[in-house]
């Protein structure tokens, strides 16, 4: 429920209404607007009847928020939320591209990688440690080791880093290295998780799950906002479809489908919604041009060795050639680049 209050209402007055919505067991809101103080009710909208706030002479409006992604809604939140990720803002003017490899495999690998996206513009560093992969046998990923290595290639290039995190109790390991959590597809709906994601203080890459509606992605959103942290970026990363020509189908519709319904940042990830190189500059450039805030990008400093990905993965001169074929686009979509 959205309350707006009339201008003259006062601080107290807001407060004591705030009181009163946390009496009755909801969760009470406070949104101070520049024109206009707005409430929000969280919970079960039946009992908030029992206020009769229709009848109180300093509210304007109350509304029901209609979506069942409450926190995440355009309609509760109306203006763009910029979410900061070590100092990089994600969700503003500038298009904010994260790069590196799929997998943190050795500190030179992440060292040249990170240097050379740097190089060319990137303004966030991308590495899993804890790799979720389709087979048991393949690379797992390096785990804590992989986290300090990610770490001194931050800290050797200025960039904010952002890594997977794949379970509850890696969290607060993840959460020392990490400037941002990511959540894979396959984690989306790791609802336990995103509950402690919701306490961990910083925020986090929400990919969509490769079988999960927009709807899905929202929900599994506000599981981490309803917790405590509104610091998420949605991550459009491909969906599974009949069609076999490419790994994903990267659904661009969901950019502007989750901008019309949400106030959180949307970036996408053309490595994994495509499943080759060769198909990443033209998509990261549609993405672009339908609104992303931004783009996840997969770079290795030599994608035949990688030990996962490679496939996808650019290399240092391919991703220097995808930012500077980038820029006209940034600059028709009103953004910039670097
Ligand atoms: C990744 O970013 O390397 C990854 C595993 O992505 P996804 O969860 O989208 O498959
Ligand atoms: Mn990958």
């Amino acid at each position: 429920m959205i309350i707006v209050l009339k201008p003259e209402a006062t601080r107290q007055h807001a407060e004591e209404l705030l009181a009163r919505i946390a009496a009755l067991g909801l969760t009470p809101l406070h949104m101070p607007g520049t024109e206009r103080v707005v409430l929000g009710a969280l919970g079960d909208e039946r009992v908030l009847e029992s206020l009769h706030l229709d009848a109180d002479p300093l509210v304007e409006s109350v509304q029901r928020v209609l979506a069942p992604y409450k926190l995440v809604s355009r309609e509760m939140h109306p203006h763009d939320t910029v979410v900061d990720v070590g100092g990089v803002s994600v969700g503003g003017a500038r298009v904010v591209v994260m790069a590196g490899p799929c997998a943190v495999e050795s500190p030179e690998q992440m060292r040249e990688t990170a240097r050379a996206v740097k190089d060319a513009g990137a303004a966030v560093l991308r590495g899993g440690a804890f790799k979720p992969r389709t087979s048991p046998y393949a690379f797992q990923g390096l785990g804590r080791r992989g986290l300090e290595i990610l770490r001194d290639a931050s800290r050797e290039t200025g960039l904010p880093v952002v890594t997977e995190v794949m379970e509850v109790a890696d969290v607060a390991l993840v959460g020392e290295f990490a400037d941002a959590f990511q959540v894979g597809a396959r984690s989306m709906q790791n609802f336990r998780l995103l509950q402690a994601l919701g306490a961990a203080g910083k925020p986090v890459v929400l990919k969509r799950g490769m079988a999960a509606k927009v709807e899905d992605l929202l929900l599994a959103a506000e599981y981490v906002l309803a917790a405590g942290n509104p610091d998420v970026i949605l991550c459009e990363r491909g969906i599974q479809t009949f069609e076999t020509a490419t790994r994903n189908t990267l659904d661009l519709n969901a950019i502007p489908v989750i901008k019309e319904r949400s106030h959180l940042p949307v970036i996408v990830d053309p490595s994994h919604g495509t499943g080759r190189r060769e198909l990443v500059i033209p998509m990261a450039k549609a993405a672009l041009a339908c609104g992303a805030d931004g783009l996840l990008v997969e770079v290795h400093r030599d994608p035949a060795a990688a030990l996962s990905d490679g496939r996808q993965s650019l290399d240092p001169r391919q991703f220097a050639a995808l930012m500077r074929e980038l820029a006209p686009f940034a600059a028709a979509a009103g953004r910039t680049l670097t």
